[in-house]
């Protein structure tokens, strides 16, 4: 029988904001219910499992009416105590429904209720070096051997997982490997990360800035304390970091680090992997299940003393945790932007002081947020004011585009420094937001405008594959030849993409190698790796990217960077957009001269005297960020005010509006202010009208006693079951 006393508090995955209760599952005894555990229970019309979060003596709900859970799938706790902590903190300060972040917290198998060890491994297979040699295309009588051959030719040195080889090989892959095996033409390939090697690179010597550094880091350990790693680009931060682990391995304690979406690239890892013990586990949304498995199990046992990973991998379990690290700690990318809206550097922060161990923000460009704690003493100020090494700071300047032809995109003053720096043997970087050709494709004769029916917005002409597309809902649709309203056969392409750029230089420096790197570029798996190395090697001369090119990477060679339109952050919508507009130029500015020779930056605008840019290049980042903070204080914006979005959307215009208001009238005496409901700046996205309704308070805990008083009676509001609707709790970007 069931003990009817003991009732359980389970996460469900369901979007509801709550626990619920189910009596023990038959034949289990009191103690092995521990939290932490799995079980599997009767859901709905079908089953779920759900975490075991806590016990109790008392339900709401009528004792005959709960029902019993169906089987205990863990014998001891899956979850350790101190993640369930942080799961149920996180829910609770980013008001968002428990059993959805336990969701977040497990890899697929063990969310699925699959038991916590990792299947018999399948291997991974890779070419020998006799299958090296072989050409596929020699294999005319043997296709399917041809095909897993050349499949495996792409990855040389991870080579592919069963999955893999499964999508390679089609049905009869197996028999095919077989085969190839037999002739030796594959080899078991190692798991990723590589083979742990019994030789360390020899670290460098630190200057005294990252001497003092990490000796503050290295005295804070085993207490909280959390520490701004303020260093400009090319400091050495990675170096200070790279000796904080090693401290906090000759400890015995483990390191977690978290990077941007886009960092995590080959080269910082072989680098990590070159300077510790042994090759760090890796965390991203690029992992295979079993990849993920394998890396949440050993953060949990400890066996993984290294992690380093992207956004959520601060909700990996750890065993023996003694160090937190956030590398960019500026980086948009840290803060989820749908489903689960947390910020990962505010869990770590959290999850640190909750664990009693040093947590390190690193950033050439902080947050505003991040300098703001760093003021008040929240967070330790260690200061990395020097390149490292020979590196001296880049030189920067602006190129005014006005009185420019607007079809020109690249300046004569930028052109006559790439004809310099190219000629002197070195490498170009332009920085460019906007992938695609042109953002503009417009009829002369009767204003015509290609528009994305479904957005409010322009579709990007991308010439390659002459179509037009929307670069918010992916829509997409064959370029016209005519105008479709007046039939006018002149259309205009008017601004330009990094696609356009890359043919602009085509023409002005005709033979000399250039590599583009965006998303359409690198869509397929191995061309970042691919073009990356072009870059390094010196095959490519001019590099010219959105993001992807902006960030972390490290190329000597380069001594001319370039922001080609600087102007589209100086008036955006969003009260970040100044913020991001001067990370991002500090950030391409620090791909400049980071080997031997002096850089050279040129931000490209038609506003160069806008105070922003003045202040940033005639005094720096830090003063920007001054005059930014204090431009944030009068206006009562984040952080100087605690905020929230409730936003609503749905395929009418009323409906979300209607919604938000019938909130606000909820809200009416509430002691947070607020805005709206107004429509989103983009009104109109993916066929959905979208609005927001923006909440504003002096104090943290007013606004959050006022969200769980208020959520639930919103909850409630029959006009919510009218749209789509979310609560972004310390929003990043308001559009
Ligand atoms: P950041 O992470 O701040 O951009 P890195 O750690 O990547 O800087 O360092 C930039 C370059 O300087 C790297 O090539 C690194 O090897 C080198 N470097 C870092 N610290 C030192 C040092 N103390 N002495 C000499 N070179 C250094
Ligand atoms: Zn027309
Ligand atoms: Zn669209």
């Amino acid at each position: 029988m069931a003990d009817p006393t003991l009732i359980l508090k389970l996460a469900v995955p369901t979007p509801l904001r709550r626990l619920f209760d189910y009596l023990p599952p038959p034949g289990i005894k009191r103690d092995q219910l521990q939290p932490g555990c799995r079980l599997r229970v009767p859901f709905g019309r079908g089953q779920a499992v759900a975490v075991l979060v806590a016990r109790g003596g008392h339900s709401d709900i009528e004792p005959r009416r709960l029902r019993p859970a169906a089987a205990l799938l863990d014998k001891a706790p899956l979850i350790p105590d101190e993640l369930l902590r942080l799961a149920r903190w996180a829910a609770d300060y980013y008001h968002h429904p428990v059993g959805e972040v336990f969701q977040l917290l497990l890899p697929a198998p063990l969310r699925k209720g699959r038991p916590a060890v990792l299947p018999a491994s399948p291997l991974r297979w890779r070419l020998s070096d006799a299958g090296a040699a072989v050409n596929p295309d020699t294999l005319k009588r043997a296709p399917r051997q041809a095909a897993l051959l050349s499949a495996l030719a792409a990855q040389p040195g991870r080579g592919l997982d069963e999955s893999a080889l499964r999508v390679a090989g089609g049905g009869s892959w197996r028999k095919t490997l077989a085969g190839l095996r037999e002739k030796g033409w594959i080899e078991a390939a190692p798991p990723p990360g590589g083979a742990p090697r019994a030789e360390v690179a020899p670290t460098v010597s630190l200057n005294a800035e990252q001497a003092t550094a990490v000796a503050a880091i290295e005295e804070a350990a085993g207490r909280y304390q959390a520490f701004l790693l303020d260093g400009v680009t090319g400091s050495g931060k990675t170096e200070v970091y790279l000796h904080a682990i090693r401290q906090t391995l000759a400890q015995g304690k483990q390191a977690l680090v978290l990077v941007p979406e886009i960092a995590l690239t080959p080269q910082l890892l072989a680098r990590f992997s070159q300077r510790l013990p042994g090759p760090p586990a890796v965390w991203h949304s690029g992992l295979s299940e079993r990849e993920r498995l394998a890396t949440w199990l050993g953060a949990k046992s400890g066996a993984a003393a290294v992690i380093i990973g992207t956004r959520s991998a601060v909700f990996l379990p750890l065993a023996r945790a003694g160090l937190i690290i956030l590398d960019e700690e500026h980086d948009p990318s840290f803060k989820q932007q749908d489903g689960f809206r947390y910020h990962a550097r505010d869990v770590a922060v959290w999850r640190a002081h909750q664990l009693g161990i040093p947590v390190v923000l690193g950033s050439a460009t902080p947050a505003l947020e991040t300098l703001h704690n760093a003021a008040l003493g929240r967070y330790r100020h260690l200061r990395l004011p020097h390149r490292a090494g020979n590196a001296r700071p880049p030189r920067l300047r602006l190129a005014d585009m006005r009185g420019l032809n607007p079809d020109s995109v690249l300046s004569p003053t930028l052109l006559k420094a790439m004809d310099e720096h190219l000629s002197s043997g070195n490498q170009v970087l332009l920085f460019l937001n906007r992938r695609g050709y042109a953002p503009v494709l417009l009829c002369p004769r009767c204003g015509w405008l290609a528009q994305c029916h479904h957005c409010d917005a322009r579709m990007i002409y991308h010439h390659s594959e002459q179509r037009l597309r929307c670069h918010h809902c992916g829509a997409g649709q064959r370029a016209p030849r005519h105008c479709p309203k007046c039939a006018g056969e002149k259309l205009k392409l008017l601004g330009h993409g990094t696609e356009r750029v890359e043919s602009a230089l085509a023409q002005h420096f005709p033979g000399t190698p250039v590599a583009r790197i965006d998303r359409d570029t690198t869509a397929r798996k191995g061309e970042l790796e691919r073009a990356l190395k072009a870059a390094h090697s010196g095959a490519a001369r001019i590099l010219v990217g959105t993001q992807m090119l902006a960030k972390g990477h490290h190329l000597p060679a380069v001594t001319l960077a370039a922001v080609l339109n600087a102007d589209q952050g100086l008036f955006g919508a969003d009260f970040r957009a100044s913020e991001r507009l001067a990370q991002l130029i500090v950030q391409v500015a620090g791909r400049a001269g980071r080997g031997e020779q002096t850089g050279e930056v040129i931000i490209q605008t038609y506003h160069s005297d806008h105070p922003l840019l003045r202040t940033l290049l005639t005094q720096g980042y830090g003063a920007y960020a001054q005059a930014a903070l204090d431009e944030r204080r009068l206006a009562a914006l984040a952080p100087f005010s605690y905020l929230a979005l409730l936003r609503a959307e749905a395929p009418g215009t009323q409906a979300p509006m209607r919604f938000l208001q019938a909130a606000a009238d909820l809200g009416r005496h509430a002691p947070v202010t607020l805005l709206g409901p107004v429509p989103a700046p983009m009104e109109k996205r993916a066929g959905r009208y979208r609005a927001q309704l923006l909440l504003q308070a002096e104090l943290r805990p007013v606004l959050h006693r006022f969200l769980r008083q208020w959520l639930p009676e919103v909850e409630a509001l029959p006009l919510g079951r009218k749209v789509r609707w979310s609560l972004d709790v310390d929003p990043g970007d308001m559009l």
